[in-house]
């Protein structure tokens, strides 16, 4: 791990931005344009959740520079908002491809900080870029919409314009996919932002900016602010900020939507999931456990759209024996380790969270046939590692299955039909992803027709969509009626403007000079 840091400290274009006179060393502030040392006194410590060490410390930013950072958006506002799309779209161009320059960079960082395994650290970005990538067609993404002859001699056009200086608030688990969905898609469309990390991961986000100023992003447009409850308060009361992306957990995003739009803001707020996957008996065995065991036990469960529960129908409950196989099979390890399937959880808290709710789930008639609370990695065993865990024979009354674990643990559930497997999804609060294994068309159709979720996989475990469509979380999932990213995202952040204008034909420019006296 030390020649891991020494290695992304020396990187010549993404530098972390972090002051080394201190030691640890601290994340700076972007404001502005330039990267600054906060004037703190309170700083929130980040740890390799592989060795507990710590990484760096962020500060919880003062009023003032969160001021600042306002201030600085609210000025970028006037210039940036009347660049021409054409502009804004070559940033975009130069941006995407900074990002496919850095990706092994942007990975380790994201691996140090959150522990995600490498390879899915790079998924992460990629995710991302992808939205930046979409980014690029803001000429066809913005476009209004237009009614010649609306009434004799008139003509109404609507137009979408940005709404100003918007705000973002993201959580841990995403260190670049999250960001990269909210201010890329805000500062395309003309606003100009405020970002605020989660407090746990900042190190993605300062080289996320780096690179946009690289790209030639101007001062201003994008700052960021770091901090905990104090910066989210600020975000929600601040009169200049007129939109809000958060996504986290269900108490956070709640609060934050709520507040957010008592004070007039549009918010679009991204929680907590519980998704579900059903197994029929006419499943591709093969290919729904391999897929199965990615979709639980990847980035240590640690994924909103993670399938963090099976429901086995009729006679598929019997491929349980090897499912427990192969999720035994795969390698728990510091995420920098070359194999590794999966890395440790966020902090030693998660970990005791998910082994206290495992442990409920034995209390309450759970069968653990799969247990990985007491794993130790050699060389990592001050790293907050849990192993795959599977708890059989839960029922919907049990913690376990009624709460978000957000680690490794895999609930499952039997029933007798796909009836009874549609209901229970449906009588769950969470709406955000779920999918459905099977080789038969009908089957299929039935389940997207009649499921209630917002994201729906037919053989496809965790079915996040592609920026061209929108990532439709529902229900529990979501506060809010524009989604993030493609069409729904550039809704979210721009506003219509209508014009109704009168030309009268009777009043065209003669063409003609008049030679003859007038009379
Ligand atoms: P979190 O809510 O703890 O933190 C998210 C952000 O909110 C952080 O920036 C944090 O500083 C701030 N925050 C935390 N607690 C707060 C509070 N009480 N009041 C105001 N602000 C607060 O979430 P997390 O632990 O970082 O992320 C994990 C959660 O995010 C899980 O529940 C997961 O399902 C959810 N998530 C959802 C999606 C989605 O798209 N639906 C995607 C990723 C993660």
């Amino acid at each position: 791990p030390a020649h891991f840091l020494r290695s992304i400290k020396s990187l010549p274009l993404l530098n972390i931005h972090r002051s080394y006179s201190a030691s640890p060393a601290v994340t700076k502030l972007f404001i502005d344009g330039q990267f600054v040392e906060s004037k703190a006194t309170e700083f929130v410590d980040v740890h390799n959740p592989a060795t507990n060490e710590v990484v760096t410390r962020v500060p919880k930013s003062t009023q003032d520079e969160m001021q600042a950072a306002v201030d600085a958006a609210k000025a970028a506002f006037k210039s940036w908002s009347k660049a021409s799309v054409l502009t804004r779209q070559q940033v975009m161009f130069k941006y995407q491809q900074l990002i496919k320059d850095n990706i092994h960079e942007l990975a380790k960082n994201i691996t140090l900080e959150q522990g995600k395994t490498l390879v899915d650290a790079e998924g992460d970005v990629l995710r991302g870029l992808q939205v930046v990538e979409h980014c690029c067609s803001i000429t066809s993404l913005q476009l209004g919409e237009t009614m010649p002859g609306i009434a004799r001699d008139m003509d109404a056009f609507s137009f979408r314009v940005p709404l100003g200086v918007c705000a973002g608030i993201a959580p841990f688990n995403f260190p670049a996919m999250i960001p990269l969905w909210m201010f890329p898609v805000a500062l395309v469309c003309g606003n100009t932002y405020i970002f605020k990390p989660s407090e746990r991961v900042p190190g993605a986000t300062m080289m996320l900016v780096e690179m946009l100023k690289e790209a030639g992003c101007p001062n201003g447009v994008v700052n960021v602010i770091h901090g905990q409850h104090d910066a989210v308060n600020f975000i929600c009361d601040n009169p200049a900020i007129r939109a809000i992306s958060f996504v986290g957990s269900d108490q956070a995003g709640r609060y934050i939507y709520e507040r957010g739009s008592k004070n007039g803001k549009r918010v679009q707020s991204n929680m907590g999931a519980k998704n579900h996957g059903v197994i029929m008996p006419d499943a591709n065995k093969e290919s729904t456990l391999t897929q199965l065991v990615g979709a639980a036990f990847g980035a240590a469960g640690q994924r909103c759209m993670a399938l963090s529960t099976a429901v086995f129908v009729g006679e598929a409950k019997n491929w349980l024996p090897e499912l427990v196989d192969r999720s035994k099979n795969l390698k728990v390890n510091a995420g920098h380790v070359a194999g590794a399937d999966l890395g440790p959880v966020i902090s030693p808290e998660a970990r005791d969270r998910i082994c206290s709710l495992v442990q409920a789930g034995i209390d309450e008639g759970a069968n653990c046939i799969l247990d990985g609370r007491n794993i130790t990695v050699p060389g990592y065993e001050n790293g907050n590692f849990v192993g795959p865990t599977i708890l059989a024979d839960v029922t919907p009354n049990m913690k376990c299955y009624k709460e978000e674990i957000f680690g490794p643990v895999l609930v499952a559930l039997s029933v007798d039909t796909l009836d009874e497997a549609v209901d229970l999804i449906n009588t769950n609060c969470y709406g955000n992803g779920t999918a459905i294994f099977t080789t038969n068309g009908a089957t299929a159709r039935k389940f997207t027709s009649d499921i209630d979720v917002g994201q729906v996989g037919v053989n496809v475990p965790i079915p996040v969509p592609l920026p061209m469509f929108s990532f439709t979380g529902s229900r529990g999932s979501f506060l809010g009626d524009a989604n993030f990213y493609g069409k729904a995202g550039i809704n979210f952040y721009t506003q219509l403007k209508t014009v109704t204008q009168m030309w009268k034909e009777s009043d065209v420019t003669p063409t003609q000079s008049a030679t003859a006296m007038p009379v």
